[in-house]
């Protein structure tokens, strides 16, 4: 008896109770007319399995699927169909059960709708059917009819359907289960998991093409790149989302998540484009090829070159220079730095270059908190000197010859490890210096080309400007005016402006004679971490490599639009008279803040005022206080040959008064002009901490 099923067709879902109490979800899969039973099959731990249940008990726990009270059978009620017809009318009921098409036709093409609409919630009940008044028209009798005799005639082809049906239905309850087991984990350890879809869309959406190595490597005089990291294991663990997307070659996508005043959140897509885009499969060697390799050449051709991995700490900016890490060893020999001393070397065989004889030095120094230090001497500190024709001299500095690239191996291990030693990480250290390892061609002494390739300090230290701990403070001071000032720096290589704030920071002042001439190109590398955790850090970096290279895009942009008001006058009158009026730095660091106004606040432009004059100042009385240390062993000497003079019997007292006096007067002297300069020295830290309460919590973003 076919109405002894109620609604029960097959297809449809109806809840079960286990042996062991359980009750969950099975679809049933046929009707058993002979046993008043059903079959029913689910998916448990990815096995299909099955069971026969008496209707009885399938009714007392669905009772909306048992049958209605006999209604007597009006007229036009097809006469009771046979069993095979009465399958084929379930599986088009139940066809309409699931998702009403708008032609509800037997046609082969509608079959596969079902699935397709399938709700994708889990759990979720079968949707009621329609009410009558979008119920698709009845079928006449005669339609029906004449579709039970077709049904009959095909009667192995309905069956054939009927098994198709079941396998798909199959399908798609193991797909639901799989969806409402990979719902629940999401559900439970993805915080994020509502984002993760719709950044897996949006991707689903994208055409990929990614760089490769048939691309066209562009002439560029400045390159901006960005590279992404994969995500590593601490943002794996943590389940951080991959918020970044590089679809071709030259676009990079940031998914940042945002939140609606009603709470419901959604993705802001940016997108930039650069020069070039690498996406976090790209190997160094990839990377290289489009960014440092162009520029090998330029220095046989008497040119200078720069190159600099910019970007937050821990996004790759050692990597990609230095080399990959496996395990605690960096394998220098994949960074960029030896990369490009591998190509020196085999350019220099060329016969073009090798008639020129040149030699291969290299240079390996790092400059933190604006002062520099010698990598491959022992961090000896070394002093920056600028003469009359403004260049500019790291006194001191080690240039070790090279004759292959295992010497330049050499020499950049000893550097690492000296950067970093008696750090607790890498990266604790690095993350407030830069490092700039050169290569530098000489012909007969004389300087050729110079290759600077420049791991530059996280950028996110930029923002420790309002720090409470002095230290920090002055890092972080140092760190945001050098990148600043690199900006401007690579800026005006693209537009040959007359003046540039090289002496604003140390960094910059470096590398002046990289920055100017005709011959003078330059490669930045911004390197970014790809979870979202990092969203802001990321967007900031982008930012700023994105104003790196807007210029060169349209040289004719005017950018600094009118000159900016620096309100803080009466906080500068604190300064130091003299060295504002005289210093070169202050100039610069003024031409630099105007040309930053937008991030550099009157309060931040003050309190770099302060910095710049405290360092100064430091170098004054360390410089004093060295000379006046010398000077003292001279009196001590001085002071024992006349106190030694007293021991003699008829010694001349007058003689020896005359000296005593002239050596204190001098001790006088000198000791009062150092503590004349430390007094203002300590005035000049007090106005340090002072302007730093003063900046504008807003600002500075990190660059
Ligand atoms: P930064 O110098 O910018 O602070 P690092 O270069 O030290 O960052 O990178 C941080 C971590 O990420 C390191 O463990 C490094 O090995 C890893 N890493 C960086 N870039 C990549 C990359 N492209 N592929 C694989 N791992 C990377
Ligand atoms: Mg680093």
């Amino acid at each position: 008896m076919a109405s002894g099923f109620g609604k029960i067709v097959v297809g449809t879902y109806v809840e079960i109770k286990r042996s062991d109490g359980r009750i969950h979800q099975a679809m049933v899969t046929s009707l058993n007319e002979d046993n008043e039973s059903v079959t029913v099959e689910w998916i448990e731990n990815g096995d299909t399995k099955g069971k026969e249940i008496d209707l009885e008990s399938i009714f007392a726990l669905n009772p909306d699927v048992a049958p209605e009270e006999e209604i007597a059978p009006s007229p036009e009620t097809p006469p009771p169909p046979t069993p095979t017809s009465v399958k084929v009318n379930k599986i088009a009921k139940n066809r309409r059960t699931i998702a009403p098409p708008k032609n509800d036709t037997p046609s082969r093409d509608n079959r596969a709708v079902p699935t397709r609409a399938r709700p994708l919630q889990p759990q979720q009940p079968e949707p009621a059917p329609p009410p009558p008044s979008q119920q698709p028209s009845q079928p006449t009798q005669a339609q029906t009819q004449q579709q039970l005799q077709n049904a009959r005639r095909k009667s192995n082809c309905v069956k054939e359907v009927e098994k198709l049906q079941e396998k798909r239905e199959r399908r798609r309850l193991q797909q639901q289960e799989l969806r409402e087991k990979r719902a629940q984990e999401v559900d439970t350890t993805i915080p994020n998991y509502e984002i993760m879809y719709m950044i897996r869309d949006f991707r689903a959406s994208l055409d990929y093409r990614p760089l490769t190595t048939a691309d066209l490597i562009e002439e560029h005089r400045i390159c901006v790149c960005v590279r992404k990291r994969p995500l590593n294991k601490k943002e794996l663990a943590m389940k951080d989302l991959d918020v970044i997307t590089i679809p071709s070659k030259d676009v990079v996508m940031v998914h940042e998540p945002k939140q609606k005043v009603d709470l419901t959140r959604y993705l802001e897509n940016q997108t930039f484009r650069f020069d070039y885009a690498f996406d976090d499969s790209t190997t160094n060697e990839m990377v290289y090829r489009f960014t440092a390799r162009p520029l090998v050449e330029t220095i046989f051709e008497r040119g200078m070159a720069t190159c600099f991995a910019y970007g937050q700490t821990g996004s790759g900016k050692t990597h990609t220079m230095g080399g990959d890490f496996s395990g605690k060893n960096q394998d220098c020999s994949k960074g960029i730095y030896a990369l490009a001393a591998r190509d020196v070397f085999l350019m220099l065989k060329k016969p073009n270059y090798k008639k020129l004889d040149l030699q291969v030095y290299a240079t390996f120094f790092e400059i933190y908190s604006g002062k520099v230090f010698d990598l491959l001497n022992r961090k000896a500190k070394l002093r920056v000197l600028e003469d009359g024709k403004q260049q500019v001299q790291v006194v001191g500095l080690q240039e070790k010859e090279v004759k292959c690239t295992e010497d330049v191996l050499k020499l950049i291990e000893v550097g690492n490890s000296c950067r970093t030693s008696g750090q607790t990480s890498a990266n604790a250290h690095s993350s407030r210096s830069h490092a700039v390892f050169q290569i530098i061609l000489r012909r007969k002494g004389k300087m050729h080309g110079k290759f600077s390739l420049i791991d530059l300090a996280g950028n996110e230290r930029g923002a420790d400007t309002s720090s409470a701990d002095r230290q920090t403070r002055l890092e972080g001071a140092e760190i945001n005016k050098s990148l600043l000032a690199l900006k401007e720096c690579i800026r005006a290589l693209g537009r040959n402006k007359p003046h540039t704030p090289f002496r604003a920071s140390k960094l910059t002042q470096v590398l002046r004679d990289s920055f100017i001439g005709e011959n003078s190109r330059t490669c930045m590398i911004a390197t970014i971490s790809p979870g979202m955790t990092s969203c802001e850090n990321t967007l900031n970096t982008l930012r700023y490599a994105n104003r790196v290279k807007e210029l060169t895009v349209d040289p004719n942009q005017v950018m600094e639009g009118g000159r900016p008001n620096i309100h803080a006058v009466n906080q500068l009158d604190l300064l130091d008279e003299e060295w504002l009026s005289i210093s070169p730095q202050r100039d610069d660091l003024k031409l630099l803040c105007e040309q930053n106004e937008e991030e550099v606040s009157p309060q931040l432009f003050t309190f770099h005022e302060a910095v710049s004059q405290l360092v100064e100042m430091e170098e004054q009385v360390l410089e004093d206080h060295r000379a006046v240390f010398q000077e003292s062993i001279r009196w001590l000497e001085d002071e024992k040959v006349l106190l030694e003079m007293t021991e003699e019997v008829d010694y001349d007292v007058e003689s020896y008064a005359t000296q005593l006096e002239q050596i204190l007067d001098q001790k006088i002297d000198i000791l009062t002009e150092l503590r004349d300069k430390v007094k203002s020295f300590r005035s000049a830290l007090q106005e340090e901490e002072q302007a730093s309460k003063q900046i504008n919590p807003k600002r500075p973003r990190a660059l």
